[in-house]
């Protein structure tokens, strides 16, 4: 199923994608978090009301909002997870690469999910160097402690498309990434979760992101370092992971701040991230 997190008529609702119209599931659950929660039996549940529903709406008839609009906890995201990134990451400084042995993690504040489709705010007095970096996102399902790799598939609810939008400057001047990473707005996540059981594979997805239709990045997730399995691993260990925890799998080569010379989005700015399988979230820079 692809869901969908939704505002009609000032309400937000969740639902489910049936032929491009939406068939309403907020009789299960009330948020997408709730939904979640919920485990297995709500998800059968929201099969059934899709498969009998006779109402839909039809998609353009509302407003899509983030999958999960307001996380319990920060969005937890992997650094440096495409060699080819972490190459240009180190030549932009004139280092030598080095290849993560473990993964490189770190937050996003809860405040920064955004709409797939909604304005990714741009305050030029706060950052000079705004950034995109498209990334596979994983909805975990379950709660879970010290997972190993062959069980971990077994807690991803499901997949998105995520946009780690990232002021450099504020990443290399406070020196942790927290704070550069977490301006308003800088988390555009959608369109839709699409669960698991329609995207078995995350391993092998193209993943592209476009400023202005210009291809700026173009690889595949087969080239992560660290794969669905082993993040879940590392993160859990010691470390209770809970259902509707957002993962962000890492970015791949293209991003601004590494391009010759630099670039970085400016206002006005339309920014499309697309993840094979999934769909293409689509954002315009504005100031704010
Ligand atoms: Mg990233």
């Amino acid at each position: 199923m692809k869901l969908v997190t939704y505002s009609y008529k000032d309400q937000d609702k969740i639902g489910a994608l049936r032929d491009g119209a939406i068939v309403d599931l907020t009789s299960i659950a009330p948020t997408m978090l709730k939904l979640i929660e919920m485990g297995p039996e709500a998800l059968i549940q929201a099969r059934n009301i899709v498969e009998s529903a006779a109402e839909s709406l039809p998609l353009d008839s509302v407003k899509l909002k983030a999958p999960i609009p307001n996380p319990r906890r920060n969005v937890m995201c992997l650094g440096l997870n495409y060699a080819e990134h972490a190459q240009e990451h180190y030549a932009s400084s004139g280092k030598k690469t080095e290849l993560p042995d473990f993964p490189i993690v770190f937050t996003k504040a809860t405040t920064t999910v955004n709409g797939p489709y909604d304005d990714i705010p741009y305050d030029p007095g706060v950052t000079a160097e705004l950034d995109w970096e498209v990334e596979l996102a994983v909805i975990i399902g379950r709660t879970g402690k010290n997972i190993s790799p062959n069980q971990a598939m077994d807690y991803v609810f499901g997949y998105a498309v995520l946009n780690d939008v990232s002021a450099r400057e504020l990443q290399r001047q406070h020196k942790q990434f927290f704070k550069g990473k977490s301006l308003d707005g800088a988390c555009p996540l959608g369109p839709w979760i699409v669960t698991v059981d329609e995207l078995p594979d995350p391993h092998h997805l193209q993943v592209t992101s476009r400023v202005n239709g210009e291809v700026k990045q173009d690889s595949n997730t087969s080239l992560m370092i660290f794969n669905v399995p082993a993040i879940i691993d590392h993160l859990s260990r010691g470390m209770t992971l809970l259902p509707g925890d957002i993962v962000a799998t890492g970015t791949p080569s293209g991003v601004g701040f590494a391009r010759q010379p630099p670039e970085f989005l400016q206002a006005g700015d339309v920014v499309e991230c697309e993840v094979e399988g999934i769909g293409t979230i689509k954002n315009r820079v504005a100031l704010t």
